[in-house]
């Protein structure tokens, strides 16, 4: 068989490619990356950085190629066969990753360069990827004792299976609530998709009426809408206080000891505690330095949001007689104060974002701040027929990169939007090899009578993903594994959220916005209102999401073996955040699943620290200008070009000339003088 994976690529044959070929191509690519590894692991030279650190980083390029053509196949163009081959695909890959990572003398290896070499003769970018080479194999407990290598293999194994129980619990605990309702006044106030919802949910039971479970797409409508109180109450109660019922289902004990056995993991490998373990591979570095950086966001927005309590509590009260204003009630006056207060319809927005203008203008601002030129190349083979593939070109014509866009949701698509690539950047050999970069999304489709006609947030998420594309794009690292979006978990999203603010700015707007009917641009008022309403309620939302990230290093910031009472512990991890009554029923933790079944333990943080960081950047731009070609120079020179290559820290304050300040997030939040 004719395989065009076998064979040395470089833009990716989707023409020929078919499903049949993965096998074969992982089989070989496997096999010669070993190889690769192997000759490394055995070169009777002494070990030095080129011919260790550097080989490692260079080492399976093919595999890493044909991993992210199948895989990112499996997320964007789906079907059983590839699902079928990813359960028997992704197992090998893992042993082949713990292979490396158990391999002894490979170890002693990086070892030796770690410890002899001259750093002053490295470039900081060489330091970073033998640091950075080197922590993998301290991290997963290379420089253990044999008895003590054994313990962590059995904590690890402990905790892969207490993660998935952690899981199992909570989607069980979730599937088990059901609101059956069978009288129609009882879904007064809920939008006709919601009830469309219900009807289907009841329907699919075979029964009738309408069924709101708490499911999101079912329990946020239900949450927002619905006038009926009492109903609001039940609906919140069982949302929180899934797996919290002292029965088989209860997360409690699960999550305390994932809780405590991230502690022993921790201390076993050198650390104080599990949240100094992960943020040293963090821009945020210490546990103390996220600690403060709450401390003073939560200062800031508490006056904010103790304010907008009473405003929302007399708003209840005026509305319908509420003296006590409970959780169930935040989500359903916020809403209703909000479309009052703003008026703001999605279907008075869509007409100004026809998706060709949106993606033109969005390549015009690519062009305006960095000198790319996009060109749209049909010889670019593709996945999809909806695909679109683009020539990517800076200022002096140099080819930058290839950049691919599939816009629309199909059956075999996963939902949500994303930045992926096909092709890394690095050099090698004297050649710069330049990224294949691609954007999936599932926007609005056109339809017979009218065009693609994107709501806000869609426009803000193309924005987005078009930020980490521009990261990709721009990349320019000698090593693969420090390139492009190759950083820090809590700095990766500075260019994607940054490129957000060009959305909300009337002079970038003029550019793209326009009705796709009559040609007029967006008018300021529309924007006004559209600026106020992302802000409405903003030290509500803020205090929210620190009190999440409080409640996430106090889990992993110590010794939760002294922790008695799970609910106790975190209502005094709370602590000033509780802006409304808490219930007994009710626990966060036991359901707080990005911290203890996903990967965002001791990273909650990071939602916000993005957030201060592009605010802040982007206050520069503000400064001199949006468009300001000298910011833009240095925003590319020293933040999208140079990935992971330096210390992240070191590279903003070169860009902005000082550290983040978080003042930019707050007046952008319309939190700057809550200190009434
Ligand atoms: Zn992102």
């Amino acid at each position: 068989m004719c395989n065009p994976l076998l064979d040395p690529f470089d833009l990716t044959p989707f023409a020929k490619l078919k499903t049949a070929h993965f096998k074969p191509a992982f089989t070989a690519a496997l096999e010669s990356a070993r190889e690769e590894i192997d000759s490394i692991t055995h070169n009777t030279e002494t070990p030095s950085f080129e011919n260790t650190i550097a080989a490692l980083d260079y080492a399976g390029y093919s595999l890493e190629r044909i991993s992210s053509v199948f895989f990112n196949l499996n997320s964007a163009e789906t079907n059983s066969e590839i699902q079928n081959l990813a359960q028997e695909i992704s197992p090998m890959l893992a042993a082949f990753g713990n292979d490396i990572t158990l391999n002894e003398p490979l170890f002693k290896r990086v070892q030796a360069v770690y410890e002899t070499t001259d750093t002053t003769r490295l470039t900081e970018e060489q330091q970073m990827l033998l640091t950075k080479k080197y922590r993998h194999f301290q991290r997963n407990g290379a420089l253990l004792s044999d008895s003590e290598k054994q313990q962590l293999r059995e904590i690890d194994k402990s905790l892969s299976k207490l993660k998935l129980t952690f899981g199992e619990h909570v989607l069980a605990e979730t599937q088990k609530f059901k609101l059956h309702l069978t009288d129609p006044a009882d879904l007064a106030g809920l939008p006709e998709s919601a009830r469309e919802g219900g009807r289907l949910l009841a329907e699919a039971e075979g029964l009738e009426g309408w069924i709101f479970t708490l499911d999101y797409p079912s329990y946020i409508p239900f949450m927002k809408y619905s006038t009926q109180r009492e109903l609001r109450k039940k609906m919140a109660l069982a949302f929180g206080s899934r797996a919290y019922q002292g029965d088989a289902l209860d997360n409690s004990k699960v999550l305390k000891e994932i809780a405590s056995l991230r502690f022993q993991r921790a201390r076993l490998l050198g650390y104080k505690n599990h949240a100094e373990f992960v943020l040293e591979e963090r821009m945020a570095k210490t546990p103390a330095a996220v600690g403060q950086f709450l401390k003073d966001l939560l200062e800031k927005a508490l006056p904010a949001a103790r304010r907008e309590v009473l405003q929302l509590q007399d708003y209840a009260l005026k509305s319908d007689g509420i003296t006590h204003l409970e959780k169930w009630d935040s989500s359903f006056y916020s809403e209703k104060l909000k479309k009052e207060t703003f008026d703001l319809e999605e279907s008075e927005l869509k007409p100004y974002f026809e998706l060709s203008s949106v993606l033109d203008g969005m390549f015009r601002i690519a062009t305006d701040l960095f000198g790319l030129h996009f060109e749209k190349d049909p010889t670019i083979e593709t996945y999809h027929e909806e695909v679109i593939g683009f020539r990517v070109r800076d200022a002096a014509e140099n080819f930058m990169a290839i950049f691919y866009a599939d816009f629309h949701p199909r059956p075999g698509k996963r939902a949500g939007a994303w930045m992926t690539s096909y092709k890394p950047q690095f050099r090698k050999e004297g050649k710069n090899e330049r990224p294949h970069i691609s954007i999936v999304c599932n926007f609005t489709r056109p339809t017979k009578n009218t065009p693609s006609l994107l709501t806000f947030n869609e426009v803000t998420t193309l924005f987005h993903e078009f930020g980490h594309a521009l990261h990709g794009m721009l990349a320019d690292s000698t090593y693969p594994s420090l390139s492009g979006t190759s950083v820090y978990w809590d700095f990766v999203e500075l260019p994607s959220q940054i490129m957000e603010n060009w959305c909300y700015e009337p002079q970038a707007l003029a550019l793209f916005a326009r009705h796709y009917q009559t040609g007029a641009v967006i008018p300021d008022k529309l924007i006004e209102r559209i600026r106020a309403s992302a802000n409405f309620l903003e030290g509500m939302a803020t205090v929210r999401q620190l009190s999440f990230a409080m409640l996430d290093m106090a889990w992993h910031g110590a010794d939760p073996g002294e922790v008695n009472d799970v609910k106790e512990f975190e209502t005094e991890a709370f602590g000033e955040t509780l802006l409304l009554p808490e219930h007994p029923q009710t626990c966060m933790s036991t359901s707080f699943s990005p911290i203890f079944q996903g990967g965002y333990s001791a990273g909650y943080y990071s939602y916000k620290w993005a957030e201060v960081l592009d605010a802040d950047a982007f206050s520069y731009f503000q400064e001199k200008g949006i468009f300001n070609r000298e910011v833009a120079d240095k925003f590319k020179d020293y933040i999208l070009s140079k990935g992971g290559t330096e210390d992240p820290m070191d590279l903003y304050i070169r860009f902005r000339g000082r550290k983040p300040d978080p003042q930019a997030l707050l007046v952008r939040a319309g939190l700057a003088n809550a200190d009434s």
